[in-house]
Parts: C-alpha cells; sequence; structure tokens
C-alpha cells in the first residue's frame, strides 16, 4: 500500500495541486506551472472555439436529430486523438481521454441540440436551417467541451485516470440524458461537470452553487368537453369555454393558498384552443401547462390540486373532464464536493471576486439532473453578457452571446476534470491504505 501511495503522489505536480485542503482565500489551489500550461494551450484553441461555434450556430439542429453536429464532433475527437463513440442514445458522442496512469474516471458533459425558433439576428454566420435556432447557447456548449479536448489531450500523458466526454443531444425538451444513460455514457464515472451559458451574469463570471439551483418541470393538459351549442341558447348546452376560464382563475389560488408559502412554486396556463366561431359555444377546449416547483411535497400538491380543481368544474358546469400529467425533469442538485472543486477551479480561472453564489433556484429545468441522480457533480453557469449586445434572453430569437466565454468555459471544464481526478484518486488511495 506504501509503494501505491509513493507511486500515486509520485505522479506529479498534477495531484499535487489539488491534494490541498480546501482553498485559502487570495490562494490558488491549482498548479501554477500547470495552469499556465493549459492557458498558453487555450490561446492556441481560442479561435478554432469560435470557428465551431460559428459553425454550429449556421447549421443547428434539433434534438436527436443532431447528425451533423454529431459528425463534426466525432471528426473533431478523433483528429485530436481520443477514442470516439458514436450512435450514443441516437446522436449522442462520447469522446474518451485515457490516462497513462490507473484511477477513477470524469466524465464533463455538454448538450448539442437547437430550439424551433426563427433567427432574427443578421451577422454572417446567422441560422441557415429555417425554424431551428441555437437560441439557449448549446452550439457554444459544443465548441467549449471540444477546446476541453484539445486542452486535455496535451496533458493526456498526465491524467491519474480517464476523462470521459459526453456530448448529449435532446436537452431542450425530450431528457437527452437519460437516454445517454441508459446506453452506459457514464458507466464507470465518479464525477461529471457541466457548464451553462448565462447572459444575466457578466463575461468573466462563473456561478457555483452547491444544492438545488433548478425545478421538476412537469406538464399538464386538460381536456374539458360539452355538447355544444348556438351562441344565443346556453340554457340547451353547457359552456366549456366559461368551465375553462373559471378553472384558469381557480388555478392561480394553489401556489397563493395551498402550498407552502416557502417552498417555490409556479403553476402556469401556457395555451389555451376552443372554439370556433363567435356564435356557437364551444364543445371543447383542451388547456396545457407546466408545474415547476423544487420539492416532491410541494410537486404532489401542485398536482392533486389541479387535478381536484379540474375534476370540480365537471359539477360547476355541466361538463367532463380528462387530466393529464408528465413527468418532466428532476431538479438539479449539485454535490457540495463536486461544488468545492468547482469553485476553487473557477476562482483560479476568473478570480475569486468573480465567483458568484446562486442563492435562489432558478425554476428553470436542465436535464442534467438525470446524471446527477447516478453520480455527483456540479453544473455550473458561464456568465456571457457584454454590453455591446443587444438585449436577448435566451430562447429568444436575437439571442446571442459574447464569444470570450468559449475559453472560460473549456479552461473550467479541463481544470474541474483534472482536479476532480486528483481528488477522487486522494481519496480512494487513503481509503486503501486504511484497510
Ligand atoms: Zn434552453
Ligand atoms: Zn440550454
Amino acid at each position: 500500500m506504501i509503494s501505491r501511495m509513493v507511486k500515486f503522489i509520485s505522479c506529479g505536480l498534477l495531484i499535487f495541486i489539488c491534494l490541498q485542503p480546501g482553498p485559502v482565500a487570495g490562494q490558488s489551489v491549482l498548479d501554477p506551472k500547470l495552469a499556465q500550461a493549459i492557458d498558453l494551450e487555450i490561446e492556441k484553441n481560442r479561435a478554432e472555439m469560435i470557428k465551431i461555434r460559428r459553425f454550429l450556430h449556421m447549421n443547428p439542429e434539433l434534438g436527436n436529430r443532431e447528425l451533423e453536429t454529431a459528425k463534426l464532433i466525432a471528426s473533431k475527437l478523433s483528429s485530436l486523438g481520443l477514442e470516439v463513440k458514436t450512435g450514443v442514445a441516437g446522436t449522442g458522442v462520447v469522446g474518451l481521454l485515457r490516462g497513462t496512469l490507473p484511477g477513477p474516471t470524469v466524465a464533463i458533459r455538454a448538450d448539442m441540440d437547437a430550439l424551433p425558433i426563427q433567427e432574427l439576428n443578421t451577422f454572417p454566420y446567422r441560422s441557415l436551417n429555417p425554424g431551428v435556432m441555437h437560441a439557449c447557447g448549446h452550439d457554444g456548449h459544443v465548441a467549449m467541451l471540444l477546446g476541453a479536448a484539445a486542452l486535455l489531450k496535451e496533458k493526456e500523458g498526465e491524467l491519474p485516470g480517464r476523462v470521459s466526454l459526453i456530448f448529449q443531444p435532446a436537452e431542450e425538451g425530450d431528457g437527452g440524458a437519460q437516454e445517454m444513460i441508459d446506453e452506459g455514457a457514464i458507466d464507470g464515472a465518479s464525477m461529471i461537470f457541466a457548464g451553462h451559458i448565462d447572459r444575466l451574469y457578466e463575461l468573466g463570471e462563473i456561478v457555483v452553487q452547491p444544492g438545488l439551483i433548478s425545478a421538476y418541470t412537469d406538464e399538464f393538459s386538460i381536456l374539458i368537453r360539452g355538447p355544444g351549442g348556438h351562441g344565443a341558447k346556453p340554457q340547451e348546452t353547457s359552456d366549456c369555454i366559461v368551465a375553462a376560464g373559471q378553472l384558469i382563475t381557480s388555478i392561480q389560488g394553489i401556489v397563493a393558498r395551498e402550498t407552502h408559502p416557502c417552498s417555490p412554486a409556479v403553476i402556469t396556463v401556457g395555451s389555451i384552443h376552443g372554439g370556433t366561431a363567435a356564435n356557437v359555444i364551444a364543445s371543447k377546449v383542451v388547456l396545457a401547462g407546466t408545474i415547476r416547483t423544487t420539492s416532491p411535497e410541494t410537486r404532489a400538491a401542485c398536482r392533486d390540486s389541479l387535478k381536484r380543481m379540474t375534476q370540480a368544474m365537471e359539477q360547476l358546469h355541466r361538463v367532463t373532464t380528462a387530466f393529464t400529467f408528465v413527468e418532466g425533469y428532476p431538479p438539479v442538485i449539485n454535490d457540495p464536493a463536486a461544488a468545492r472543486i468547482a469553485a476553487e477551479v473557477a476562482a483560479h480561472i476568473v478570480g475569486q471576486d468573480k465567483v458568484k453564489g446562486q442563492p435562489l433556484p432558478s425554476l428553470g429545468g436542465e436535464d442534467f439532473s438525470f446524471f446527477l441522480q447516478k453520480i455527483p457533480g456540479c453544473l455550473v453557469r458561464f456568465g456571457a453578457k457584454h454590453t455591446t449586445l443587444h438585449d436577448a434572453p435566451a430562447h429568444s430569437p436575437r439571442f446571442d452571446f459574447d464569444e470570450g466565454v468559449l475559453a472560460t468555459g473549456a479552461r473550467f471544464l479541463a481544470q474541474a476534470a483534472l482536479c476532480a481526478l486528483a481528488r477522487l484518486g486522494e481519496q480512494r488511495a487513503r481509503a486503501h491504505a486504511t484497510m
């Protein structure tokens, strides 16, 4: 066991730097030489990452249809000399770096899909695919992870373990993460990291928060039916539109009056379809919406209340109803130990004052949560706001971000993987030593 420890410690400064007990204010936890090497390397990759991002931005593909995106990723990984597995969960790609030293496996992940939005930007690299746009920054995520692959490849000989690079399809609604897991993408991995571009934060800021940072993203639909009839003769029928109107108003009372006030919840009715003419009482109305919560109890309370209120319309308005609940993504819950690694790495890259917390969870969703249900990890946010960009949020047709974020993201992902390998290796060595 001693010899194993000696071998472990002698494998380089790389490990040493990450074995330091927690960060001391103002003191870097990373090896300055390694950090400098990566910083120099990133300079070589900066232009290439922008090129990749712009190519993907011009050629966006919807979830589970990222065929050309996957081809580009596979060819870039192959040309770097990585082992590449394609066709994982359809269009997913996994690249593998095997260090020459034994050790754990750490995964880093990017999502690949675009959104069904017609881009309104006019810059030369705007989408060439009508009605499809990278409006969430996933083009940037792919470029960053390819950048991280190049950085890590340079250090492959020093890796105390393996790094798995996961390019995942269909984050925007279809839950590609779960399918990647089902097809073995994180088998053998002990920790996972990812980052999301975020224009709410300044370029050069990284947001790291342990614990819960996003919400359950469940959806519902409600069908209301009646016989229909003449708009002038309500006494002969039941009115689905009146029932729907009252139901929408009643739903507002669930969050206000029925759930715990300290447990966040949002119920949004996002669409309503019913009726065909001004003088016809509709025979059918369909409502659809989303329920965002952060605790299983509040989630169940919202679902049950919605169902109860829907059914109550039957008595009130002499209609029939059907309530459908569709489970969405679970919340992202960052592991505290992984978040500590992320915070240390972020502080090294952007400086302690640029590492931000996220004290209140977002009620948005992220299917990275499926990975975190299997192994510990951390999702961070990379600030990408810039004063020269117009004000356009994610998922809007004029969304864009400062491409300076690509280098920040690539450095973070590469360094997080290196640091996690060292930390996990040290834990294993300690566990063996005490056996
Ligand atoms: Zn999105
Ligand atoms: Zn996204």
